[in-house]
């Protein structure tokens, strides 16, 4: 068996038939935003390895905390112990996150980070004697995961939640927000969306928290909301003693050219989620932040240890990753970088507007989106763009890229001629 035939016998790819496995490209090395192929060809990371390479593949600063950390503690429980490089991302993570964001669980991944969020938020409603408080609110077309709880929220239809139904939670839908980002805010609840949210929390009360990604809504539809949707979402959940989480896993660290999707309003969550882009995209890594309310709620009740402990729960390797990426986020070049690159992606993709088959285009910061109005296909996809040297995964009818910010003037380019390929072709 030649090592691709192997590849395609044994190994599961994320969201693949393994009775009919697409075409996959083997890759050797990969620096910057450019990777290198098994047949010697080279083609821009597009999508930034599911959007987490924000300073391109291998980036020094990154790959040398690892070397340096790895020669003195590669790993060590988390029970009992800590280390300086947890202590020096804490620093960092409360430095740059929104001001009530206090306390901070390391987990390994996105998923997780969700699972432990919902987790608070359950384990607070029931320390502050709200023990009816087991479910959640969510906006439909979101994406959180594919672990059970995390799933449990993602959007009913693209989630499948028919495929899973009697082993899945039910929660409670409501439509997604629906002034986009770049309309006028219209304060009528029934026209923004927000009376669904009141009706509601109105009726059940047995509602823990409102959980949504903030502003972008990535895997399940890449739709661009309105902020003050989120303003107001504030404002009706603390009427009803309902907690607020953010899932910025994939809109944390510059994505939508502001720091954090929360950075987009002029509210906080009560917690938020992180992963993706931590690391800079080099290590597996993730956490969940909270503020003192939630954190002193549940300590403060019964049983009052929070009840989740992962195994590699604070590995110093993506400790030290994480820190390394957030020095280079703090220095500021990635403001200049996404907004250069929203420009740029704005007047390249603008013609796809009028070709046939385009429902929409849409850029914001480190994003852009051409819609179609039809499903496409990943696998083809694969072949047209690395013809034109880009790397680039469809899904649904979302033809997209999140490019690494470090990405040059031509690279972008080079990456939007692909796009309107596609988009032309698929
Ligand atoms: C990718 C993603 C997750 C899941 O993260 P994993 O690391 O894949 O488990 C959760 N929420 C959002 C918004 C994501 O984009």
């Amino acid at each position: 068996m030649t090592p691709l035939e192997f590849d395609q016998h044994h190994l599961w790819h994320p969201y693949t038939n393994v009775a009919k496995p697409g075409p996959t490209f083997r890759v050797t090395e990969a620096e910057g935003a450019w990777l290198t192929l098994d047949d010697g060809a080279r083609v821009i990371d597009a999508m930034s390895s599911w959007w987490c390479m924000l300073h391109g593949h291998r980036n020094p600063r990154i790959t040398g905390a690892i070397h340096a950390q790895l020669d003195k503690l590669p790993h060590v429980m988390f029970g009992g112990l800590t280390h300086d490089p947890a202590i020096e991302l804490g620093r960092k993570l409360l430095e740059m996150s929104p001001p009530s964001m206090q306390r901070i669980f390391y987990c390994d991944s996105g998923s997780v980070a969700v699972e432990v969020g919902m987790k608070m938020a359950v384990q607070y409603q029931y320390s502050v004697s709200q023990t009816q408080r087991s479910k959640f609110v969510t906006i439909r077309s979101g994406y959180h995961g594919d672990t059970w709880k995390a799933m449990s929220v993602c959007d009913p239809v693209t989630g499948m939640h028919h495929l899973f139904q009697g082993a899945l939670s039910i929660q409670y839908f409501i439509d997604k927000p629906k002034i986009r980002i770049d309309e006028d805010w219209n304060p009528d609840e029934a026209e923004n969306g927000l009376a669904a949210l009141r009706e509601t929390l109105e009726k059940h009360n047995d509602i823990a928290a409102f959980i949504l990604e903030p502003v972008v809504q990535g895997t399940g539809g890449m739709y661009f909301y309105h902020p003050e949707f989120l303003n107001q979402a504030r404002a009706i959940c603390d009427e009803h003693g309902v907690l607020l989480i953010f899932d910025e896993i994939a809109t944390g660290f510059g994505r939508t050219g502001q720091m954090f999707g929360t950075d987009h309003t002029n509210i906080e969550p009560d917690i938020l989620c992180l992963g993706k882009a931590l690391t800079g995209g080099h290590i597996s890594f993730a956490c969940t932040m909270t503020n003192d309310r939630v954190a002193e709620g549940i300590g403060h009740g019964e049983p009052g240890i929070f009840m989740h402990g992962p195994t590699f729960m604070g590995n110093p390797l993506a400790c030290v990753a994480a820190k390394a990426s957030l020095d280079i986020l703090s220095e500021g070049g990635w403001v200049r970088q996404t907004q250069r690159i929203e420009a740029q992606m704005s007047e390249e993709l603008a013609p796809a507007k009028s070709f046939k088959g385009v429902e929409d285009v849409r850029v914001l910061g480190g994003i852009a989106v051409i819609e179609m109005d039809h499903t496409v296909s990943a696998d083809v996809a694969h072949g047209l763009a690395k013809e034109n040297g880009v790397y680039l995964r469809p899904f649904a009818k979302n033809i997209y890229s999140m490019p690494p910010f470090i990405c040059s003037e031509d690279e972008i380019s080079q990456i939007t001629a692909a796009l309107l390929k596609l988009a032309k072709v698929l």
